[in-house]
């Protein structure tokens, strides 16, 4: 895999995914994203797509191949969304919601991106998780179980298709400054800078650039990680 591959990122409208898009396509990748109203950002081609939906996911990945003129060879399962409630008042809905895209909407997409990348015999799969994933947090007991569940995803594909030149990983960012931490109160916000080593929030930026080592070249004998992008927060978990 050279320059110019084909790369698609999910929720790749806004936030930390459209960071990790502009990332791959500054550095000369043919990207796609998806965005499920409205339009695509400036200067980046989109595709409508609920990842909760597999003939949502099915139409957007045919559609993206089109625009791509060629099959997905990176795949950046980012979209998510967190539903945060504590374990005794979690309704169904708010559980299998976050399940619904966090985990499976990433399955529906690996499976999807998985036959083109079996016939080009090479591809990279990168799962967007969260330091949450395996270090827990209270009130997101659905959102953690979502996290984590894509190490083990990852891992299975490695063991199913690491023969065929397809790596998969988990980039797990920790705290990154965007509208949702900038929001946060004086005294919260220095609560979680206290526990970080690091003492700072990441940047997208970080995170973008986790991301592309993992799908580069480079990165071909790395696969089944998880790679943290939390400043130390995590470790050892
Ligand atoms: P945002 O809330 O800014 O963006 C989420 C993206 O996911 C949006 O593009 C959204 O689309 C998309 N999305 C949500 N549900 C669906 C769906 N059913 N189908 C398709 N797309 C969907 O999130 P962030 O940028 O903050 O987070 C991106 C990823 O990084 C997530 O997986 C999150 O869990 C993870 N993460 C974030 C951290 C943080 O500090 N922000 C820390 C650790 C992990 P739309 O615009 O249409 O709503």
């Amino acid at each position: 895999m050279a320059e110019g591959r084909n790369v698609l990122v999910t929720g790749g409208n806004r936030g930390i995914g459209l960071c990790i898009a502009r990332a791959f396509a500054d550095a000369g990748d043919n990207v796609v994203i998806t965005h499920r109203s409205g339009e695509p950002p400036e200067g980046l081609r989109g595709v409508t797509c609920d990842v909760t939906d597999t003939a949502s996911v099915d139409a957007a990945f045919t559609a993206a191949e089109e625009l791509l003129g060629g099959p997905v060879e990176v795949l950046v399962a980012n979209a998510g969304v967190t539903k945060d409630q504590l374990l005794m008042r979690m309704s169904d809905e708010e559980f299998d919601t976050v399940i619904d895209t966090n985990l499976a909407g990433a399955f529906r997409c690996a499976r999807r991106a998985s036959k083109g990348m079996i016939r080009l015999r090479r591809g990279r799969i990168v799962l967007i998780s969260s330091v949450v994933g395996l270090y827990g947090s209270p009130g997101q007991a659905n959102y953690a179980a979502s996290k984590s569940g894509l190490v083990g995803l990852a891992r299975s594909i490695t063991r199913e298709l690491g023969g065929r030149g397809i790596t998969a990983n988990v980039v797990a960012p920790g705290f990154i400054e965007t509208d949702m931490t900038a929001a946060l109160p004086e005294e919260r916000r220095k609560q979680y800078l206290a526990s970080i080593p690091a003492g700072r929030f990441a940047t997208p930026e970080e995170v973008a650039a986790a991301v592309r080592f993992v799908a580069s070249d480079e990165a071909a004998y790395i696969s089944g990680a998880v790679i943290p992008v939390d400043g130390g927060l995590g470790m050892g978990h």
